[in-house]
């Protein structure tokens, strides 16, 4: 069977215990490859290779830098057709969502970091009389990337891309659940012409490699997406070493819609806001707030178009969700429903897995699923499902609604539906939450600030804040 290796100073390595951790295909519920597993003895190996790329790497010209990175976009765009396989076999996301989401984004994360940093330009400040201030913004040095299951590549790279960009070496780990395209990435790295030990990537469990490169002492940054639990461990470990911290975490975000929306566009929008990747995106809105007097009308189209929607192996051109990532997942998912009823909550539509034939009778597929009826601040409401599962609650005005949306410990993204532009900039600005998406959901210009607020996490990933993430400013003041 095919084995993961790390990847270490520009070669691939096996793992240095010498076991491997099974590799779930989702769609199948079989074992398909073996991936390494991972220790502290591996991320020391990953750590000196990187201490001595660290000089070739920070001191090269940003035009060069650059052109390698791109040349790194360039060759995931070239190997297409098998990182889209790739991720999609190794996930259960649709090849077709794989296809026009997963890859193409990585491919534009490492371009857009590519070219940003031939623009990120550091402050001076001038003193009238006394003399100026310059900053100057230099690479941390060696640090760590780790990244979730949901989106593997495309948040990979996310954090990698600016992180080399910078002038960074990097120690990044993938989640163990969904490693395969982090193991390609490997060859195109080399391929692009990155020096040797500038990007390593190691597989395993987070709680042993993913642990070990948080506490490693010569990894001066983290950058983690993942659970809000994780990022709190994190956070807990790092502190005391004050590392520089950036923390994605996790969402329960609210869908508002109000009576005077376009009711089409938010109608389909809905729907993929809903169950996107199986619902399995930080930033799919979970929770549906409709202002009452549309609320039956929104009620009957919506469960309507999601008993509809088709659950099939991923490789079905027509399957709009395929597996959700993992069987514990499923179950947890599941439990999730078995609760919503006990919170007095009714299913309306889907709350129960889908067993197709043949190869895939053993795969991990949900029903969509909707539910109303249950409290804003039941356990259902408050705690993140991360599957194809969604609440729909009426609501009768402005505050009572924001009231609720504002009840969780979360803020990572809201959504709004109105034609009423004060509403809107109102709304908008009284929404705990680091992103608002209004008329609209998922529209991403790699340039805006990305995170969430209160347990969603710390700091901002894209265009300038990750750029400033990944450097450490030095203020030099010249007096006259
Ligand atoms: P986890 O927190 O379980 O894992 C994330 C990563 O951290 C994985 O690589 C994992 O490895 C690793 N890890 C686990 N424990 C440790 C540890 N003690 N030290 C260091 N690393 C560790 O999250 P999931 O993979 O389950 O991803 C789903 C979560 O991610 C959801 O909560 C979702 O909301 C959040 N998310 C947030 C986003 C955002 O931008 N805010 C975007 C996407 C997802 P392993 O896989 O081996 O356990």
């Amino acid at each position: 069977m095919e084995k993961l290796l790390n990847f270490i100073d520009g070669s691939y390595v096996e793992p240095i215990s010498g076991d491997y951790i099974d590799n779930f295909e989702p769609a199948t519920g079989k074992v398909y490859s073996l991936i390494a597993n991972s220790d502290e003895r591996d991320v020391e190996l990953a750590v000196k290779a990187a201490e001595k790329a660290f000089p070739i790497w920070s001191s090269m010209s940003i035009e060069e830098r650059s052109a390698i990175m791109v040349r790194l976009s360039e060759g995931i765009q070239n190997r297409m057709d098998e990182f889209v396989a790739a991720e999609s076999r190794d996930n259960g996301k649709p090849l077709t969502l794989a296809a026009h989401v997963d890859i193409p984004r990585a491919v534009s994360n490492f371009h857009f970091f590519a070219t940003a940093i031939t623009h990120f330009a550091s402050e001076s400040h001038y003193m009238e009389g006394l003399g100026v201030n310059y900053t100057m913004r230099k690479p941390i040095g060696i640090v760590g990337c780790i990244s979730p299951w949901n989106l593997p590549l495309y948040l990979f790279s996310w954090k990698i891309a600016p992180a080399l960009a910078a002038g960074n070496c990097v120690v990044a780990k993938p989640s163990e659940v969904t490693p395969y395209t982090a193991y390609l990435l490997g060859k195109v790295a080399k391929e692009a012409g990155m020096p040797d030990g500038v990007l390593n990537i190691l597989h395993g469990l987070g709680g042993s490699v993913g642990d070990a490169i948080v506490k490693h002492p010569k990894i001066k940054a983290i950058s983690f997406t993942g659970g809000t639990k994780t990022g709190e461990y994190i956070a807990r470990t790092a502190a005391p070493m004050f590392k520089k911290l950036s923390l994605e975490l996790g969402g329960k975000n609210p869908n508002i819609i109000f009576a005077d929306c376009d009711f089409d566009d938010m109608l389909s929008t809905t729907l993929r806001s809903s169950f996107a990747n199986q619902g399995q995106i930080c930033l799919c809105g979970s929770r549906i707030f409709v202002e009452r007097p549309i609320y039956d009308k929104f009620k009957e189209a919506f469960v309507a178009k999601v008993a509809k929607t088709t659950v099939s192996n991923p490789t079905d051109p027509k399957a709009i969700l395929g597996a959700v990532v993992s069987k514990p997942h499923m179950e947890k998912v599941l439990s999730y429903v078995e609760l919503a009823k006990e919170e007095g909550g009714t299913v309306l539509t889907g709350g129960e897995r889908v067993l197709l034939e043949g190869e895939y009778k053993d795969g991990y597929y949900l029903r969509p699923t909707v539910i109303e009826g249950l409290a804003y601040d039941c356990r259902t409401n408050q705690e993140e499902i991360f599957g194809p599962v969604v609440t729909i609650t009426p609501f009768d005005t402005e505050e009572e609604v924001l009231m609720m949306a504002n009840s969780t410990q979360y803020g990572l993204a809201a959504t709004l539906w109105t034609s009423d532009l004060k509403r809107a900039h109102r709304m908008a600005d009284k929404i705990q939450s680091g992103i608002v998406w209004i008329n609209s959901w998922l529209v991403r210009d790699l340039r805006t600030p990305f995170g969430g607020v209160k347990a969603s996490g710390v700091g901002r990933e894209g265009g300038w804040e990750a750029l400033r993430f990944f450097t450490e400013p030095k203020n030099v003041f010249v007096k006259y």
